[in-house]
């Protein structure tokens, strides 16, 4: 069991109160990002539901293990806002390299690709997004997706190089414009229903698990709902609450379920990962900047905007808002966005120093929240979110007396 977790001792814990019958019908992994909690869930879900005894064994390969091993289960629902292009592309380059070498790890690397793509597929299931505006587009992409993806799919035997790589990047398209126009920031109250509805049916295939990433990112109304099945679970349903922000769960949640605590791991542990998982030996850096390697453009670069963005609501001169979004490439994929604001957070630490940069930046990390949902949640264009946010930063800049100062 766990033997894919690599270095954490949660592994062996829950291998224990599995063991034992003693793991409870909700539990909270939480840790650092990139500490292999999503991992460990998928892990818990296939154990959870194998046929055999001794349960869940390494490289079981009953029904329910080979079908948890692709990640095609009825019996397990995925949940919640996650960065899953990155992910896929680098495990698209380890697949694709596998084959054109030829590798003995082919197999694995064939499993690592199929899985990263269905890590964000999982989360569009249909029972989830029941009575969504967006049901239709979303099925009909998905449906492309797995039209490819079963040409790459056990047990057929692969295409050729060419057809191989094509399909890859066919596929980790399709995913990036999934995940960017459609992956909710936040879990909607209707899936967190539907959700519910589902766990209620009693399952043929046994015990179903519902695993829910970034569980802190809950709007409170949703939060609520959750807390109620919480209170009272359905019989044979396991919910995993993955969070890396354990503060910012609600008491009431943290009370309902047992916390397995995930460790961050050493460079040296997360470069044995890099090699492990996906076939990089020369890689010096963590996990979280290998993956951001297969970012368009580089971490550097959109540094570098964000510090033109900031030093020019600083030195209150207007800059070219058009050149810097087109040097983000639009902030395709979101997650650019993302390092984007928080750059400029990071750019407003020193003003922390004092007691009016203090209510500034608070008052600017608002602003900066506001900027991110008008682009991913009432899909404004990146350059009328960033006019708006430069207004807006400008005023408050003002307001305080020129507070905020330019960034090195
Ligand atoms: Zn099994």
């Amino acid at each position: 069991m766990y033997e894919n977790l690599v270095n954490q001792a949660a592994g062996k814990l829950l291998a224990a109160d599995i063991k034992h019958n003693r793991l409870p019908g909700a539990v909270l992994f939480a840790g650092p990002e990139a500490s292999g909690k999503l991992t460990a869930a998928l892990e818990t879900a296939r154990i959870l539901s194998c046929h055999q005894t001794p349960q869940g064994k390494w490289l079981c390969e009953c029904p329910s293990c080979l079908q948890h091993k692709a990640l095609v289960c009825s019996n397990l629902m995925l949940m919640g806002p996650r960065d899953c292009s990155l992910e896929i592309s680098a495990a698209a380059k380890t697949f694709t390299e596998a084959h054109f070498i030829n590798a003995k790890y082919i197999d694995a690397a064939r499993y690592l690709f199929l899985r990263s793509v269905r890590k964000l597929t999982l989360r569009f299931n249909g029972i989830l997004w029941e009575g969504d505006s967006n049901l239709n587009k979303i099925g009909s992409i998905i449906e492309e997706i797995n039209e490819s993806l079963e040409q790459l799919d056990f047990p057929r035997d692969l295409p050729d190089n060419g057809t191989v790589k094509k399909l890859c990047e066919d596929i980790s398209k399709l995913c990036t414009k999934l995940e960017d126009d459609f992956l909710y920031d936040s879990i909607p109250i209707n899936q967190v229903r539907n959700m519910e509805a589902w766990a209620h049916i009693k399952s043929e295939e046994g015990r179903k698990t519902v695993i829910i990433e970034n569980a802190d990112r809950m709007q409170t109304s949703v939060r609520n709902a959750l807390l109620k099945i919480l209170e009272e679970p359905p019989e044979d349903v396991v919910f995993i609450l993955l969070t890396s922000k354990r503060n910012a769960i609600m008491q009431t949640i943290l009370s309902r379920v047992r916390t397995y605590n995930f460790t961050d791991r050493s460079l040296e542990e997360q470069r044995e990962v890099i090699t492990r998982v996906f076939h990089n030996d020369d890689f010096a850096g963590n996990l979280n900047d290998y993956l951001l390697t297969y970012l368009p453009v580089t971490p550097s670069e959109i540094k570098n905007q964000a510090r033109i963005f900031y030093n020019s609501v600083a030195s209150r001169q207007i800059c070219n808002i058009d050149e810097i979004v087109k040097k983000c490439e639009k902030f395709y994929p979101r997650i650019e966005l993302r390092l984007f604001l928080s750059n400029i957070a990071l750019f407003m630490k020193p003003m922390l120093n004092s007691q009016a940069g203090s209510e500034a930046a608070a008052k600017a990390m608002q602003l900066l929240r506001n900027c991110s949902d008008n682009i991913t949640l009432y899909n404004q264009s990146p350059v009328s979110a960033l006019e708006i946010l430069m207004r807006d930063m400008f005023a408050l800049n003002n307001s305080f007396g020129g507070v905020f100062c330019a960034a090195m």
